[in-house]
């Protein structure tokens, strides 16, 4: 029989299992027998094919095109060393496939490495006793406790259920929530029966026990991962605008190498040198690791933020990072430490601490409902966990029982039956109880939303009517213990005996408790940070508008005598542009607000340019993380829809660690920023020797081969180094970046290719003609490509290049400040490209094997003494033209 049409009892007999779950052994046989309940990637098909595809795409085409030209070059035209050139740019063509290859894989590593670090946690019956388990040691016959924003672990029948509504749209794509029960189905299909929940799916609201019937690849979600999988990954703006540059550069190329083809042509040069120029020139200029390294350089800084507690869940939230500009944080949890201790008590109309009631029992008998209230009116669960006994849950209602159990004694005789559960809107709960004095009814929540429901208070004097002498004395109250940053709870009871519906209403106040919540410690320097760095942070808490106010002055978030305080009331009666305005105070606190409400801020904060991130933890933050720019969920307290939903998630819950985050974001885009310049640098001279051939007609001075060398070899990598500089101390100094601020800036290519290349097309020029003039060259003499002159004299050239290069790392670590003021042990990466740099040239100078690959021969001493003076000079200028930058922008 299909288990949807199966009992519920008869469902788990026939996976040989009960309602108390199985013993840890026989889960253990099980898992053995079933394997870890994950769902396997088809790994290496999809390896092969990005291989593969490193070998067809636009760049890898047009270098094909190049060496197809040279064979048949030499077809045509032999002897002409065209075959090596062909071979040369399959060797192109063949490194470069492998060293992409080898960067995106450990892109993809890097991030499947950071989905380990946050596994998802079920919490599951073994023997009876509640323990929490990875997801992955789940088996068949376990039973799984679920509760709003979980996500389903495996596929499960139902055993009991209340309020269970899923969300099925990644399965079945049906995006309302659907009603699940535990009653017998005639339904077959799994993905539509009533008393099934599935693998991928989530739980939107209510509470469950259900029993696992499936796991790992053999869930529906299993059956369909691999389609999913396939599908493509989302790319970064980054990575397209990298994507349209190089396009658009390789086409460029291609067009100059044409128009070279033709001005050789007009000179009357022989075709098939000709056009080996040409092919030259294209090679030369089509950026060929550019995406690759831009995708690493994204990967490593997602580990260097998971270093720093924050985990991304996609690449392109690195680089939207770099450019938030607001910051709507949650208070509890994040701003907070979530550590909550009872500081004050509201009761009978006076205030009293923890050690009062510990000392005067009358208190804690006058005041006895109060203290079962607490007791029992809470969602937490008693957990056993290797031995040790613990409530998991809200550390408030953990601080809260504690409480109520100290104070109120042995609960004999107390029972609870049912929740009306807590949300963020109604911002109270509720639990039914039998109790030795009959049904009641405990209410506890915000105090404006449990003074709806209640028609008296406790005084001293016993009850009196909730008037509004009363209530403004409770509002009193409240004011003052919200004003010195207590989050105040009001407590309120009733019977529910006797025809009474059993729901809140007609119930008696009986007091308030004030907890306290300290801030983080890392927060003020945090705030203070952000503040410097430009980024607006606004706290935007369901918490009272002066507790609120109160962790704001504490943490340096709010200085001023009028700051703004919205209360979600407030903002139902905003107009948008009544609350466009409103957002520009430069002060500006959200209290009270519903998680809905949320959302309305981030649009709002969007309509007016900004870069919004916003935190959350429940299911129903998740419209809000998504629709930010950048969502971060709490990997602590949050819950996993909210998990899913966000961009980022913050393996400690702190604040701190999403401007942490910002600054490697901000780090990211330097980075790429020096790694561009320095590779772009190098084009210049590459090109310039092939002009001054074609046009002055002198012996080429740097061959395509020995180009492939500088590119593809030397420049590599110094510029990965580049790409992993630490963030620059300033980096949080300056304002965000704007919106449509492009990575390849002009100014970028202006000192890249107008100065930094320049200069080195000019050293390197000259460094050739002082090889040939020592030898008594003339202008106009010609060289053969064999003669030891000549080889030497592009040997020089080369070696210039590769010089200047090695300045030009230093040089471009920072854009305006000088290099002598950057320590040069911070990144070692730097030393360790340098030193991998020369040992290349060193072997392409003097080594046999070298000279032979690459057309050089061994040059003097005085040779590298003049490069490397000419590089030196390099540096001067640019440091001088750097100082100069400075002063002017001071
Ligand atoms: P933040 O949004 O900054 O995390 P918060 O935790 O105070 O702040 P909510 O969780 O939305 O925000 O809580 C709003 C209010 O609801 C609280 O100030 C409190 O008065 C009440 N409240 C919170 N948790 C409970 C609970 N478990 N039971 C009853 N009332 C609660």
């Amino acid at each position: 029989m299909h288990i949807q049409s199966l009992t519920a009892e008869q469902s788990l007999a026939s996976l040989h299992t009960s309602a108390v779950g199985l013993t840890s052994a026989e889960a253990q046989r099980r898992l053995a027998e079933f394997g870890p309940n994950h769902v396997e990637e088809v790994e290496r098909e999809r390896l092969l094919l990005s291989f593969v595809r490193e070998f067809t795409h636009f760049f890898a085409i047009i270098l094909w095109v190049g060496a197809a030209l040279a064979f048949l070059a030499e077809y045509f035209d032999p002897g002409q060393g065209m075959v090596r050139l062909g071979v040369a740019i399959v060797g192109v063509i063949l490194i470069n496939a492998v060293f992409s290859f080898w960067q995106e894989y450990r892109a993809e590593r890097a991030v499947a490495a950071l989905r380990q670090l946050l596994p998802q946690q079920v919490k599951a019956l073994r023997g009876g006793e509640i323990v929490e388990l990875l997801a992955s040691e789940l088996v068949p016959g376990d039973i799984v406790l679920l509760e709003e924003g979980d996500f389903v672990p495996a596929d499960c029948r139902l055993i009991e259920s209340f309020g269970l509504r899923v969300n099925t749209a990644t399965i079945t794509g049906e995006s309302l929530p659907q009603a699940r029960n535990a009653d017998p189905q005639p339904e077959m299909s799994p993905l539509s029966a009533k008393n099934s929940v599935l693998a991928g799916t989530s739980v939107v609201s209510g509470q469950a026990r259900a029993v696992v019937y499936a796991t790992g690849m053999r869930t529906e979600f299993g059956k369909i991962a691999h389609l999913t999988q396939t599908a493509g990954k989302a790319t970064s703006p980054l990575q397209r605008e990298i994507a349209r540059l190089s396009r658009i550069v390789a086409f460029l190329a291609t067009g100059m190498g044409g128009v070279f083809l033709l001005i050789g042509q007009a000179l009357g040069l022989p075709f098939w040198e000709n056009l080996l120029f040409a092919i030259g020139i294209i090679v030369a200029n089509v950026p060929e690791g550019l995406l690759p390294t831009v995708t690493l350089s994204l990967a490593m800084a997602t580990q260097r933020m998971a270093k720093r507690n924050a985990l991304v869940r996609h690449l392109p939230a690195v680089e939207t990072l770099g450019s938030t500009t607001v910051i709507l944080s949650d208070k509890t949890g994040t701003l907070t430490q979530n550590r909550m201790s009872v500081r004050r008590l509201w009761l009978g109309g006076g205030f009293f601490t923890q050690e009062d009631i510990a000392a005067q029992p009358r208190l804690a008998t006058e005041h006895r409902a109060l203290f079962v209230n607490a007791a029992l009116c809470h969602n937490l669960k008693e957990i056993h966990n290797n031995g040790k006994h613990e409530w998991l849950g809200d550390p408030m209602e953990v601080a809260l029982v504690g409480m109520g159990r100290q104070a109120a004694g042995a609960l004999d005789g107390f029972r609870r039956i049912d929740e009306i559960p807590f949300d963020t809107d109604r911002k109270r709960m509720s639990v039914r109880c039998e109790t030795p004095q009959g049904r009641m009814l405990y209410c506890k929540g915000a105090l404006e939303t449990v003074l709806e429901v209640c028609d008296s208070v406790q005084f001293d004097g016993g009850i009196a009517p909730l008037d509004a002498a009363a209530k403004t004395r409770l509002l009193a109250a409240q004011d003052e213990m919200a004003g010195a940053g207590l989050r105040v709870l009001a407590f309120a009871h009733g019977s529910i005996d006797g025809g009474l519906p059993a729901e809140e209403r007609g119930l008696i106040l009986a007091g308030l408790v004030g907890l306290e919540d300290p801030p983080r410690p890392e927060v003020p320097e945090a705030i203070a940070r952000c503040a410097e760095a430009g980024i607006r942070v606004i706290m935007v808490t369901g918490d009272h508008p002066h507790t609120a106010q109160a962790i704001a002055r504490e943490i340096g978030l709010m200085k001023s005598d009028q700051p703004v305080v919205i209360t979600g009331d407030d903002l139902l009666h905003l107009s948008p542009a009544q609350l466009h305005l409103a957002l520009d105070a430069p002060e500006i606190l959200f209290a009270r607000v519903a998680a809905v409400q949320k959302m309305q801020l981030v649009e709002a904060l969007q309509k007016k340019g900004e870069i919004v991130a916003v935190t959350g933890d429940g299911v129903n933050d998740a419209p809000a993380l998504k629709a930010a720019d950048i969502g971060i969920a709490m990997g602590v307290a949050g819950t996993d829809v909210a998990k899913g939903a966000a961009d980022l998630i913050l393996l400690d819950d702190n604040f701190a660690s999403i401007v942490a985050a910002i600054e490697e974001g901000r780090a990211v885009f330097d980075n790429l920023r020096k790694f561009l310049t320095y590779i772009l640098s190098s084009n210049i001279p590459e090109i310039v020797p092939y002009l001054a051939f074609v046009l002055f007609r002198i012996p080429l001075p740097l061959t395509i081969i020995q180009i492939l060398a500088v590119d593809l070899g030397t420049d590599m990598l110094p510029a990965l180094a580049l790409g992993a500089e630490k963030p620059d101390p300033d980096v949080m100094r300056r304002p965000p970046r704007a919106r449509n601020e492009r990575l390849l800036s002009w100014n970028l290519i202006a000192r890249a290719y107008l100065f930094l290349g320049v200069l080195e097309a000019a050293a390197a020029m000259a460094v050739f003609f002082f090889v040939l003039d020592a030898a008594g060259w003339q202008y106009g003499e010609s060289l053969a490509r064999t003669a030891p002159l000549y080889l030497q004299a592009t040997t020089a050239c080369l070696a210039t290049i590769v010089m200047t290069q090695v300045m030009n790392v230093f040089l471009c670590r920072h854009p305006l400040k000088s290099s002598l003021s950057l320590s040069l042990f911070g990144n070692p990466l730097i030393l360790l490209g340098i030193a991998a740099e020369l040992g290349l040239l060193l072997f392409i100078v003097y080594t046999p094997a070298g000279n032979w690959l690459f057309g050089t021969a061994p040059v003097g001493v005085e040779v590298w003494l003049f490069a490397v003076a000419l590089a030196a000079l390099m540096g001067v200028v640019e440091e001088a033209r750097k100082a100069w930058l400075r002063r002017s922008l001071r």
